[in-house]
Parts: structure tokens; C-alpha cells; sequence
């Protein structure tokens, strides 16, 4: 049996915080505290949580962006941290990124044509002839007229940025894109046709994402499985529909409260979040997320809950819903 494209275990990244020339032990900012996971070919799987939790550490360090203080990163079941040069070349094909804010990520003297082949020309040499037949393809396949190929960013649209953005992460033709609140700056109707764009781009040529966002309503639009992240661990992880259905970390369930509701006829979950995210540097003991929790008893600020596999196939990490004791059914199926 064929195993995941992507498998991500025990991922962690600390950054230190200054030299501390002067101190025995240099304070470190948690940022992604023992992260696991796998994507499997052609899936979706959406990251979200609030600002500073880790998405985009988890995003740089499968990128190589930067290096993990631990864990491990293996694409079809090789460690991308043992790659040779030329291995890393051959991998960095596979695994293409889309930023938040196109603009800063596209070089403005380039052209959309010059931009959407350049990562190709990196790796070979193409004719003049060539170069423009790929980037009337790339502009195509990303809903744009061919034309636009010797416009500069500046004289396109946020969506036509974005669009060339992904044209550009598409040219080498990846296994999976990771896309770091892809949609996040652009309007409502834009958002929605650049998300349409990548839903028909994966049912084509079964493209995996790591789709990263803060806004749920988006990542309920298009994902298979969703990891809730807080304070650089994964609480929860769960099919999509699961996950927005029936929420079984106290934060999950906080986070889909708190988010504006494109459905009014669904029912708002009364679970009320206080406080702020607390600080990395310095996180709560225990489960991180106990100072804000309704539900918290003793041993959330004592031990740091597991992820627990639950009947429904999803996994939590909370000693009050999911006790590493058995495997238990979700609170909401459990016989009462
Ligand atoms: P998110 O993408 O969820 O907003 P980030 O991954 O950007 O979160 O950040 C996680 C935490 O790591 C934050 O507290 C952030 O300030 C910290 N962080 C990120 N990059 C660095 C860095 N290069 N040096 C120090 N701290 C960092």
C-alpha cells in the first residue's frame, strides 16, 4: 500500500530569544511544540488557529525555511532532512508554497511571464518560443487570458496577483502546495473565486494543500481534514465535517463560536473563550489552552494531554473529552 505523500512527526521549532551571554539558560519562544501529522495525495488538510499559534513555522520548516529544533519531515516516505543537493532540488519540485500577500512575493520588474516560468528556468533552459507557450498555459490554467503575460504585478488586480501566484507554484508541477492564508487578503467575492480556482485545479490534477487560515468559514469551504493548532501544538484533528458538526476540544468548539456565521439557521455554540492567547515564551503548564477553559480540572494545569484517537477517527488532545485512558467514543456519541 502506497503510504502518505507527506508525514510530518513530532515536529517541533524553538527560536531563542537573544544570546544570553549573561544567563545559564537562553529563554526560547515555543513556536511548534511535537507536531504530527500526514496529507495524503490529492487531500486537503487545513491548519488554523489564532495569530502566533505556528502555522507559518509549520509551513517554513516543511519548506526548509527554517530548521527544526526536532522531528521529522518525509516526502513518500523520505527524510527531506538527510537529502543530498541534488535530492533537495528533485524535492523542492514537489512542494510549492503560495503566500498571504502576492504583491510583496512577486518581483515587480518581472513580468507575469517572466515570473510564472522563472521557477522552470531554474532547473532548465527554455526558448523563447518555449517560455511563452508555458506561460500562456500556466495563465490559463488559473483562469487568465494569455495576454496579460507582459503585464507587471503593479498592473493587475489582488485576485489577478494571487492567480499568478498559484500559476507560478503550479509551473513545476507539485504534489502539494502549501498555501499560507492564501486568501486572506483579498475581498469576500475574490476570496471566493480564487478558492473555487484551487478546489478545480485538485479535482484536475489531484494536487494536495496545506491550506493555512485563521478564517473558518474558508477552511470549512474547502477542506477534507482540519488540525487545530494552539500555542504550537495540534489540540484537535478531525474530518472537516466532523470538526464543524460536532467540536470536541473546548477550543475548537471556542473557535467556531467566535467566528462569524455564514449559515444563520446553524446553532452558535455557547462556549464562552476568555482571555488572551498567552505568550510562547513562557506557556501554561499542562494543557496551554487550561487558563481560558470552562472545563478545566487539576490535572489539565498538571500534565500536558495526549492526542487521543477517537472512535470517529479523529484525534483530541483534552483530559477532560478524549481520557488517554481508553479509546473513547466523542462526548457527543458516548451512551449516557
Ligand atoms: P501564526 O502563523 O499561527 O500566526 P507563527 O508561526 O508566525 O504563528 O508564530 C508562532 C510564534 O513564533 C509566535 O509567537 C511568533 O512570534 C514566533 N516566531 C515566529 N518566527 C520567529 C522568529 N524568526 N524568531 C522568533 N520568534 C518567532
Amino acid at each position: 500500500m502506497r503510504g502518505p505523500l507527506l508525514k510530518v512527526e513530532n515536529l517541533t521549532k524553538h527560536y531563542p530569544l537573544g544570546t544570553g551571554i549573561l544567563k545559564k539558560t537562553v529563554p526560547v519562544v515555543r513556536a511548534v511544540e511535537d507536531v504530527s501529522f500526514s496529507v495524503e495525495a490529492g487531500e486537503t488538510l487545513c491548519i488554523v488557529g489564532e495569530s502566533g499559534c505556528g502555522k507559518s513555522t509549520v509551513a517554513r520548516l516543511l519548506m526548509r525555511l527554517a530548521e527544526p529544533t526536532a522531528g521529522r519531515v518525509m516526502i513518500d516516505g523520505t527524510d527531506i532532512a538527510g537529502l543530498k543537493k541534488h535530492a533537495v532540488r528533485a524535492w523542492r519540485r514537489r512542494m510549492q508554497m503560495v503566500f498571504q500577500d502576492p504583491y510583496s512575493s512577486l518581483n515587480p520588474r518581472l513580468t507575469a511571464g517572466q515570473i510564472i516560468t522563472e521557477p522552470v528556468e531554474n532547473f532548465e533552459r527554455l526558448s523563447r518560443k518555449q517560455r511563452k507557450a508555458l506561460a500562456a498555459e500556466l495563465l490559463r490554467k488559473v483562469g487568465m487570458s494569455p495576454e496579460m503575460m507582459d503585464r507587471l504585478p503593479s498592473e493587475l488586480s489582488g485576485g489577478q496577483r494571487q492567480r499568478l501566484g498559484i500559476a507560478r507554484a503550479l509551473a513545476l508541477q507539485p504534489s502539494l502546495i502549501i498555501a499560507d492564508e492564501a486568501v486572506s487578503a483579498l475581498d469576500v467575492s475574490v476570496q471566493a473565486q480564487i478558492l473555487n480556482l484551487l478546489l478545480d485545479l485538485q479535482q484536475q490534477i489531484g494536487i494536495a494543500y496545506i491550506f493555512i487560515s485563521h478564517d473558518l468559514s474558508v477552511v470549512q469551504h474547502i477542506g477534507h481534514r482540519v488540525a487545530v493548532m494552539y500555542l504550537g501544538r495540534i489540540v484537535e484533528l478531525a474530518p472537516c465535517d466532523a470538526l464543524f458538526d460536532k467540536p470536541v476540544h473546548p477550543y475548537t468548539e471556542a473557535l467556531i463560536a467566535a467566528a462569524p456565521v455564514p449559515d444563520p439557521t446553524r446553532v452558535r455554540l455557547e462556549v464562552p473563550m476568555e482571555g488572551e492567547v498567552p505568550s510562547p515564551v513562557n506557556p501554561p503548564s499542562g494543557c496551554a489552552f487550561h487558563p481560558r477553559c470552562p472545563l478545566a480540572v487539576e490535572r489539565c494545569r498538571i500534565d500536558v494531554p495526549p492526542l487521543v484517537p477517537m472512535a470517529d477517527g479523529r484525534v483530541v488532545a483534552c483530559h477532560v473529552r478524549a481520557p488517554a485512558t481508553e479509546i473513547p467514543a466523542p462526548f457527543f456519541l458516548a451512551a449516557h
